[in-house]
This record gives structure tokens, C-alpha cells and sequence, in this order.
């Protein structure tokens, strides 16, 4: 794994800078995912990645808490704007409201005895907002979903099983979150994380909030 951090953030913060706008922040989240990609595909990871058994259609870890960044909400809020009238995505709109208050501070060993899977999976447990899937979604690669399932079947049962992952995957998005969050920072913008539906959804019913992330304002619930 060979990454320059320096580069990735001077990258990053010029994307944000020029962003003004949801697509703007798509820009900026795509260019962030693109250096993290290239890291990851080098020789030794490339091996590593021939091992990962995640693949679009497999959802077994899809019903733990997502944490996202605000721009990662917005683009996302901003997507479903454009298709919410298409017949696959009407059921989400609703599912989607209802998860974010049925969510709302639940934590990650509730959901899992909850077994609520993401509201953003349809019927064939494919994730519905594949390309602009969360930064943390894309943390996980897991070598065998079976490990993935009775782990979390387990920790119903307040056991633990552990979960072979890529590590150089894990690590790489997880500094690509923080670095994102860094640059935030540095632009005086909203740097928190929320929990993916709650967010999505906070941007979807009051479309204003986006302004008001833009102008520094500390997003209100
Ligand atoms: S956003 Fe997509 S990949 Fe992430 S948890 Fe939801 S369905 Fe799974």
C-alpha cells in the first residue's frame, strides 16, 4: 500500500473548495474514492482483493449502522431527488422516512437484534445507491459472507465470531473518512458523521439545510 496522504488531502480540499452544490460534493467524495481506489490497486492488494467475497447482490453486512459525512448525505439526498418518481425507488422514499425515526439512536447491537437491513436494499438485496455508496460501505471486504452472516447472527446472541477482512481495504477508506472530515474542517464546514437514513433524511425533507451546510451552519435535527 503506498499512499500520499499530503496529495490526497491538497485533492481532496481543491474539490471542496470549488464545490457550491450537491454535484459539487459528489466531485469531491468521487475524487476521494478515486485516489483510495488507486491505492488499493497495487500489486499486493490486488491479490488480497482476488480473496474478497463482497460483491454487488451480497447485503450480509447490510443491516449494521452506517456512519456518513454530511456531503456523503447531501449527494445522496440530491440522487434520490432525481429518480424518486421511477417505480423502483417510490417504496424507498417512504421506507426511508420511517427508518431514519425508527433509527434514530439506535445502536449497532439493537439493529442487529432489530435485524433491520438498510432501507437503501431492494427485494434482490442489491444496495440501490451502488456508485454513491457510503465511504464506510465501501471500508468492508469481508473473504466469506457465510463468516459475515453467523457473526452477526451470533452477536444476537451476545457471542462474537470474527470476520476475516482486506485490512488494507478497511484502512485506506477509513483514513479516506477522516481525511474528508479533515478538509471539512479546515473550510469551517459541518464535519460530523450521522447515521446514514437520518441523514439522508434530514437533507430530503428540508432541501434548505444543504444551504446552510455551505454557509458553515451546524446542521440542526
Ligand atoms: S448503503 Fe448500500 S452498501 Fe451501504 S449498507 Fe446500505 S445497502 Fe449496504
Amino acid at each position: 500500500m503506498n499512499i500520499n496522504y499530503a496529495a490526497f488531502s491538497g485533492a481532496v480540499e481543491q474539490a471542496l473548495e470549488a464545490a457550491g452544490d450537491a454535484a459539487g460534493l459528489r466531485t469531491m467524495l468521487d475524487t476521494a474514492v478515486h485516489l483510495t481506489e488507486q491505492a488499493l490497486d497495487n500489486g499486493s492488494s490486488r491479490k488480497q482483493a482476488a480473496l474478497i467475497a463482497c460483491h454487488a447482490g451480497c447485503s450480509a453486512c447490510c443491516n449494521l449502522n452506517v456512519a456518513v459525512l454530511l456531503p456523503e448525505a447531501i449527494t445522496i439526498a440530491a440522487f434520490l431527488s432525481g429518480v424518486e418518481d421511477q417505480p423502483a425507488f417510490v417504496p424507498l422514499m417512504t421506507k426511508i422516512e420511517k427508518y431514519a425515526r425508527y433509527l434514530y439512536g439506535v445502536d449497532n447491537e439493537e439493529r442487529i437484534r432489530l435485524r433491520i437491513p438498510c432501507a437503501f436494499l431492494d427485494h434482490r438485496g442489491w444496495c440501490l445507491i451502488h456508485p454513491i455508496r457510503p465511504i464506510m460501505c465501501r471500508s468492508i471486504g469481508a473473504t466469506d459472507p457465510d463468516q459475515c452472516r453467523k457473526s452477526l447472527e451470533i452477536t444476537c446472541l451476545d457471542n462474537e465470531e470474527p470476520v476475516m477482512l482486506n485490512l488494507t481495504q478497511k484502512s485506506l477508506y477509513d483514513e479516506a473518512f477522516i481525511q474528508v472530515a479533515a478538509a471539512l474542517d479546515r473550510q469551517g464546514l459541518d464535519s460530523r458523521s450521522m447515521e446514514l437514513h437520518t441523514a439522508v433524511q434530514a437533507f430530503r425533507e428540508c432541501p434548505e439545510r444543504v444551504g446552510e451546510f455551505f454557509n458553515g451552519k451546524r446542521i440542526q435535527l
